[in-house]
């Protein structure tokens, strides 16, 4: 803090040189105002006894006068003649200070209302969890657990079984395990069974997820070789045949999650590429993406493949993400035959991609409600909030219509709007699912600005803007978060 002290007057003794060069009336005026600036000391001598700052370490209130006073200095020599005088204010700076420490003593990640009506959206956090996958989360958390500690031997165990036979038991695999996330998974299951060889892929398939994950990237990572077959929009099983040599390693395919091909198109199918693989002794690989114990046709959305279909139809292994369509937390999980999963159990890549105790914990949860399907449906978020039948939609936006309209304003006007919701989570690209957005437009304020300050709340709300109104899609808003809406809604009128 001296150091600090002694820098600062250095400061003000340069810049005090400085103007003296300087001879007109402007720059007296400036060095006038450089004068009234406060020192270090004397601005926290007036505001160190200040009950609200008790608990906030010195040294913070001591770098954010720094920063108030630097910030003033700046604005000052930027426009002297512009610079408002209150700006100088004790009042003024303490003010500029407090706000100052409270940014520095608030998280930076931090909960927010997610009104897009994108379910996994990863932006904002892809899955929220069921409230017993917390539970069993805040449980490892806060307890010692048997993570890799066997109870029957009292020996080490390992942190793999913990949801090794739930796995197998929903989806029919063989074996399993689970990573740090899906990206980890591919990049493990490659780097086991395709380290220079060759791995065929469909030209259709190379996708590019977001966030800088693309197949041939981690492909070029794992040091598979990536061989394409086929076109973009056709590919045939005598394309993955003629490709094959004995330099192979791996069939694969990846499931084109975030995008469709549609029209003149042909791709092969799972079943036909184990067939050939069997036929010429090559591990075949799927890459499902979102991943889904759940066929939601049943529930009026669009057909996605499910891990289920996967292991049925013989695949090696496969690997999905745990928080986007399966609703749990960040994981990448692998399910597959005994002797292909070994292999990748046994590389030491997993050391490095390893899941975390608390996410282990909500997985397992998560997994286990999947026993019984219509649970699943009705306690993971994810699932509810996708499957919800459109008339629980319009009394959500009913509601928030009706309590945005008790705001005592007449600058204010809210409606109701029919509108689509998506996925997200690079999951199911063309389903747009029937949804009623409520609608905001204020006099004097843009629906720019509505976004802007919405955003900004002391719990942010994050919509969308359309026709020059601000619109927020229910379908992901929870029930106890219309009244955080109402509230940002009139701080913002105020
Ligand atoms: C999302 C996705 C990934 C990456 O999964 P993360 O869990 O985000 O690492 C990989 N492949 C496909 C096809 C995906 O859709």
């Amino acid at each position: 803090m001296l150091q600090a002290l002694y820098i600062y007057n250095i400061n003000r003794y340069i810049s005090g040189q400085t103007i003296m060069r300087e001879s007109n009336s402007a720059s007296n005026h400036l060095q006038e105002l450089l004068r009234k600036l406060p020192a270090v000391d004397t601005l926290l001598a007036q505001i160190i006894e200040d009950p609200d700052l008790k608990d906030v370490p010195r040294a913070v209130i001591i770098d954010s006068i720094r920063k108030s006073i630097e910030e003033l200095r700046e604005a000052i020599r930027r426009d002297p003649a512009g610079f408002a005088g209150s700006d100088l204010a004790d009042t003024a700076v303490q003010a500029r200070v407090r706000n100052k420490v409270k940014a520095a003593m608030s998280e930076n990640l931090v909960r927010l209302v997610n009104a897009t009506g994108v379910v996994v959206h990863t932006n904002l956090g892809r899955s929220l969890l069921a409230e017993d996958a917390v539970r069993h989360m805040i449980e490892a958390a806060e307890r010692y657990s048997n993570l890799e500690f066997d109870l029957s031997t009292g020996r080490r165990g390992s942190r793999y079984t913990v949801v090794e036979d739930i796995l197998c038991e929903i989806s029919g695999a063989e074996a399993g395990m689970v990573v740090n996330n899906n990206a980890a998974a591919v990049l493990l299951a490659l780097d086991t069974l395709a380290k220079d060889r060759e791995v065929i892929v469909s030209r259709g398939e190379l996708v590019e997820i977001g966030g800088s994950f693309r197949i041939p990237d981690i492909m070029a990572k794992s040091g598979g070789i990536l061989k394409e077959v086929g076109t973009t929009n056709r590919t045939h099983l005598h394309d993955y045949e003629r490709a094959i040599n004995e330099k192979t390693g791996l069939l694969l395919k990846v499931h084109a999650s975030n995008f469709a091909i549609v029209g003149f198109t042909a791709s092969v199918s799972l079943r036909e590429m184990v067939a050939l693989g069997a036929k010429r002794g090559l591990p075949v690989m799927e890459d499902l993406g979102s991943g889904t114990f759940v066929d939601f046709k049943k529930y009026g959305l669009m057909k996605e493949p499910t891990v289920q279909e996967s292991i049925a139809a013989g695949v090696d292994v496969v690997t999905f993400s745990g928080d986007k369509l399966l609703g749990g937390p960040q994981g990448g999980i692998l399910a597959g035959t005994r002797s292909v999963m070994e292999k990748i159990k046994k590389n030491p890549l997993t050391r490095a991609l390893r899941i975390d105790k608390m996410t282990l914990a909500a997985l397992e949860t998560t997994l286990r409600f999947y026993r019984d399907e219509a649970r699943a449906v009705s306690v993971i978020p994810t699932l509810s909030m996708l499957t919800c039948p459109l008339s629980h939609i319009r009394e959500k936006a009913e509601a928030l219509h009706r309590q945005l309209g008790m705001i005592n304003t007449a600058r204010l006007s809210s409606g109701l709007a029919d509108s689509v919701s998506k996925a997200g989570g690079g999951s199911f690209p063309l389903l747009e699912i029937p949804t009623i957005c409520v609608t905001i437009r204020i006099d004097g304020i843009s629906a720019a600005k509505i976004d802007r300050l919405l955003r900004n709340a002391e719990i942010p709300v994050i919509g969308r803007i359309e026709e020059d109104a601000f619109i927020m899609d229910v379908r992901t808003v929870m029930a106890d978060e219309i009244e955080i809406i109402c509230n940002a809604v009139r701080q913002l009128l105020d």
